[in-house]
């Protein structure tokens, strides 16, 4: 309660009163931008993608940063993290099981549920028990109030003695950087489940939000993963802004990371026109549309269903012989021949299916 009350007091009236009257330079800009940047993509590629979710494999080194990055984010140790975060998947929007349920309003799921103690967030470790075989997890559970002093006080102090201001290091690197990181991260609990598109699922409140993702290092696509959670990336499409997945990725290269899980488009095209479909037959109802118009939406969604499992599979066995057989020409351009017949006609089912659902937006053009 002191710490979560005393550092937004700091930060909004100390940190504006230093500036005015002092001044904060390129040097303490930047170690503020860093020390953001390092919580930051701690918790989401670090807690939340690789412990949380297992998306990926990662090399011990980057586990230590992750570790040191998590304590210097004050969000608990991994081991709580994980914990709560996989509860949170596992009941969500469940007021009683979740332990930030959105359901509870906004604050409670943003900050309420640190404050005090509550049913929902009572500790229970038994659901992380297989990151006790983790050294790097068990050290920081065991070190976690050391590592937190020393990342939140002892890195901002030692920085500030090397440029010459200890204060203003402290000021931006330390209270201004952990305030902004740990509110940043919360809004994922709460706005990414009260704002936005349901593209996915709309089993639970979870919504996906470009606009929170860039405050969030990715995160923000946050039906996508709560569809998906065993996927790396957050942002599935290749422009959707989520540098959590781009270092992922990026790190694959060098070998610090390796293993990395992701879904497959058909799958998720799949998970969209099943939602767009439910979406459409309750409309249907509000609408009062005829039988017929039912009936038709019905045979299109199933024959695009059937189309989009057939080219699945198509890929699949496309990419598979291409592995590990050697493909004579004839059958290369079978295969190749087939792939674009399967193509055309996914064109076409979505053509025809992005007309039948839009018009149903426009009750006039449906009603007969
Ligand atoms: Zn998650
Ligand atoms: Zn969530």
């Amino acid at each position: 309660m002191v710490l979560f009350s005393t550092t937004p007091i700091i930060a909004i009236v100390v940190v504006p009163l230093y500036g005015y009257h002092y001044g904060f330079d390129t040097f303490e800009w930047i170690v503020f931008i860093s020390l953001m940047v390092f919580c930051g993509m701690s918790i989401t590629a670090g807690y939340h993608r690789l412990w949380s979710h297992k998306t990926y494999r990662a090399h011990p080194i980057l586990r230590v940063i992750f570790a040191l990055g998590g304590a210097c984010a004050l969000q608990n140790d991994i081991l709580h993290w994980v914990s709560d975060h996989r509860r949170h998947h596992q009941f969500v929007d469940n007021n009683e099981k979740d332990p930030y349920s959105a359901k509870r309003g906004f604050w409670f799921s943003h900050i309420g549920w640190i404050l005090r103690n509550y049913q929902s967030g009572r500790e229970d470790l038994s659901n992380v028990k297989d990151l006790s075989s983790d050294t790097v997890v068990v050290f920081q559970h065991k070190h976690y109030l050391k590592l937190a002093v020393a990342t939140n006080i002892g890195l901002p102090y030692i920085l500030g003695l090397i440029h010459g201001d200890v204060l203003g290091c402290l000021l931006l690197g330390g209270v201004l950087r952990l305030v902004l990181s740990q509110h940043c991260t919360y809004l994922i609990n709460s706005a990414a489940h009260i704002w936005g598109r349901q593209p996915y699922s709309k089993a639970s409140t979870a919504r996906d939000n470009p606009l929170l993702a860039l405050l969030t290092y990715g995160e923000g696509y946050h039906n996508y993963h709560h569809t998906f959670q065993w996927d790396y990336r957050n942002g599935n499409r290749w422009w959707h802004y989520d540098p959590t997945k781009w270092l992922i990725r990026s790190l694959s290269i060098v070998g610090l990371t390796k293993e990395l899980k992701t879904c497959s488009a058909a799958r998720v095209e799949t998970a969209q026109l099943e939602t767009q479909y439910l979406q459409a037959a309750y409309n249907c109802k509000l609408l009062e549309v005829s039988e017929a118009w039912q009936k038709c939406l019905e045979d299109e969604y199933n024959q695009f269903l059937q189309v989009l499992k057939t080219w699945s599979e198509h890929r699949q066995e496309f990419f598979e012989k291409r592995k590990f057989s050697n493909l004579d020409k004839l059958e290369k351009l079978e295969l190749l021949k087939r792939n674009k017949e399967l193509s055309t006609r996914l064109k076409g089912h979505r053509r025809r299916w992005a007309q039948m659902v839009g018009s149903l937006g426009h009750p006039t053009l449906v009603i007969s």
